[in-house]
């Protein structure tokens, strides 16, 4: 069965949980197809895509959340984001052999993951950091809650080929529950979940088959899309913290500069003309910073 992109929220109404689910096939395949990533890292992707839009659920705010990790193994920087209205996109860059089987800690080694929310109003982004010693992508995030919110938080995340899913619930800041053990007997019905399952069933089905015995509200599902936006500007902005010199005697070699987008594989040309006007907007820009 093909999976529809979209984010579902839930909330445990006795119990002072909320929840999310989220599965993806077209815009995890819109991702990825350029780029023939290795399985390890395309699983990686696909897990750190869930992530992103997941965690972009438990905020209430205008932007974008980029969740970044560094590593230093194998995998060198895997980057995946979400806007508050669940455009996505993401990429990695690895080198080196890819060891079959090795953990997110093996992959990244002394790593660290940023997680960066810029919302439109405010010009600071807010950024969290959290080191990638830890088996999957799933505890780590795990983790960053519990340390830097405080906030109770299980995380599933499945990927494989060009479908992933997620599944995160959290405790609800600032609220109790009556209900002692909820807390541990939704995580532990959450744990039963396979990854065939999650892959190939329908999200109300998965929560339905779950959490059958809990009073459970479902909001209206939110669709998911593959969004590239500002691949121009960035492109553009890359050019400019290159040497000038050497991009002229690009143009010169071969009659243009051609950069190409990590999200998209968008194609950008410049010649000689596209690039001195490409690059006029630096001189302003550098201009305006000296006055
Ligand atoms: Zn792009």
């Amino acid at each position: 069965m093909a999976l529809v992109d979209a984010v579902h929220r839930f909330t445990f109404e006795e119990l002072a949980v909320r929840g999310a689910l989220v599965q993806l096939q077209d815009v995890f395949q819109k991702t990825s197809e350029h780029a023939q990533y290795p399985e390890a890292i395309q699983s990686l992707l696909g897990q750190a895509l869930c992530a992103s839009a997941l965690m972009s659920s438990t905020i209430k705010y205008d932007g974008r959340l980029t969740l970044q990790v560094q590593g230093q193994g194998a995998l060198r920087l895997l980057l995946a984001q979400s806007t508050n209205s669940y455009g996505l996109r993401g990429m990695a860059r690895y080198d080196g052999d890819l060891p079959a089987a090795a953990s997110f800690a093996e992959l990244t080694g002394k790593g660290r993951t940023l997680i960066n929310i810029q919302a439109d109003k405010h010009a600071q982004p807010w950024q969290g950091v959290i080191d990638t010693q830890y088996p999957s992508v799933a505890a780590m995030i795990e983790a960053y809650f519990g340390q830097s919110e405080q906030l109770d938080t299980k995380l599933i995340l499945f990927s494989k080929a060009e479908q992933c899913f997620g599944l995160l619930l959290q405790k609800l800041p600032n609220e109790n529950s009556d209900d002692a053990d909820g807390w541990d007997r939704v995580c532990q019905l959450a744990e039963t979940l396979t990854a065939e399952e999650a892959l190939s069933l329908e999200a109300a089905e998965i929560v339905n088959r779950l959490f059958h015995e809990e009073t459970v509200r479902v909001y209206e599902p939110h669709s998911a899309f593959f969004n590239c936006v500002g691949c121009a500007d960035r492109v553009e902005a890359m050019l400019k913290q290159v040497d000038r010199a050497e991009l002229d005697a690009l143009v010169a070699e071969t009659g243009q500069v051609e950069v190409t987008c990590e999200f998209c594989a968008k194609q950008f040309a410049y010649d000689a003309v596209d690039l001195a006007s490409a690059l006029a907007s630096n001189a302003a820009s550098a201009s305006s910073r000296v006055q």
